[in-house]
């Protein structure tokens, strides 16, 4: 985290027809006469927080669970709620922890890959790390994903390198603050899985997180606020946060618990988002008094938002001669 923060920056209201005698003045004079007056539109500051908009787990479902008494989830309604946020005055990051594909055990057809990549891609996530379902693609599948998808990992090579479609991190600029996201995968997730040594899935690897953060240390340490989306387990986290003070935020991807008040370690938030994608997790970071901020979960039983595009490209995978209605 940085120690000098940048300040907040404004909007500026729009102007109302007919108002003030400024308005009359030739348009090469008023920024003059603003200057020595003090007159001129009024200014709203933008909220002092970065919205970090978080949820992960979804293991490719497409529609709202069967939950009994309470169907919840679903692409619809996130995209829904996504874009609810976006249109907030707090500047956003939309992310995703990993495991949006299903995994071997989660028996949903492969053909629902091709849909839920585009839906994903409507969606217009901001970064999303991998899970291990995900990577249990292969490298061929991974590369394709990674061409549509803003994938962000610091642990994973394949052939020996960090693959140039999926960075180790990524830059962003909110609100006038400089935000720093990188992402990191438990490899005992990974490697448990029989098939990780085999054919073309050698190719990939998963190295050891804490020193890829490391290499880290100094981008994260100079951002407004850093944030890791962490593909692994809580204690996991709990191990690997203390070793890494620059962070201020650590996401939970990997199979997460839902804590409706952040965990800390030290200075830093951990965040843990609810499992399946039930819910959506709304971290309202302050970095100029990072005590002050705030988490929000939104429950998507209860959300009545949807986007019609996404439903529309649901129903046609359902209905269409190639669909597999999923569970
Ligand atoms: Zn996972």
């Amino acid at each position: 985290m940085s120690s000098t923060r940048s300040r907040q920056s404004s909007i500026a209201e729009p102007l109302s027809e007919g108002a003030a005698p400024w308005r009359r003045l030739p348009v090469w004079l008023l920024p003059i006469v603003l200057a020595l007056t003090g007159a001129g539109p009024s200014r709203s500051p933008s909220p002092p927080t970065i919205g970090l908009i978080v949820q992960t787990d979804s293991r490719g479902e497409l529609r709202p669970c069967h939950c009994p008494g309470s169907p919840s989830g679903g692409l619809s309604r996130r995209s829904g709620v996504f874009k609810q946020l976006r249109v907030g005055r707090e500047p956003v990051l939309v992310l995703d922890g990993g495991d949006f594909l299903p995994g071997p055990a989660d028996s949903l057809p492969g053909s629902l890959d091709a849909v839920l990549l585009e839906a994903m891609e409507l969606m217009d996530y901001d970064a999303i790390c991998p899970g291990e379902r995900d990577l249990f693609r292969g490298p061929t599948a991974l590369a394709g994903i990674a061409a549509r998808l803003p994938l962000v990992c610091a642990n994973l090579t394949i052939d020996g390198a960090q693959p140039v479609t999926v960075p180790a991190l990524r830059r962003f600029e909110r609100g006038g603050r400089s935000i720093v996201l990188t992402g990191v995968v438990d490899p005992l997730l990974y490697y448990r899985w029989p098939g990780a040594f085999e054919g073309s899935a050698a190719r990939l690897a998963l190295v050891d997180p804490m020193e890829a953060l490391g290499a880290l240390a100094d981008s994260l340490e100079a951002a407004d606020l850093s944030v890791v989306l962490a593909h692994a387990s809580l204690d996991r986290i709990l191990e690997m946060a203390p070793g890494r003070p620059e962070v201020d935020v650590w996401i939970q991807g990997h199979e997460p618990g839902l804590s409706e008040t952040p965990g800390r370690v030290g200075k830093a938030y951990v965040i843990e988002p609810g499992p399946r994608s039930r819910q959506i997790a709304h971290f309202s970071f302050d970095p100029e008094a990072p005590e002050k901020s705030r988490l929000q979960v939104l429950k998507l039983a209860r959300s009545r938002r949807s986007d019609s595009r996404l439903d529309r490209l649901i129903e046609g995978y359902e209905t269409g001669p190639a669909g597999t209605r999923p569970r």
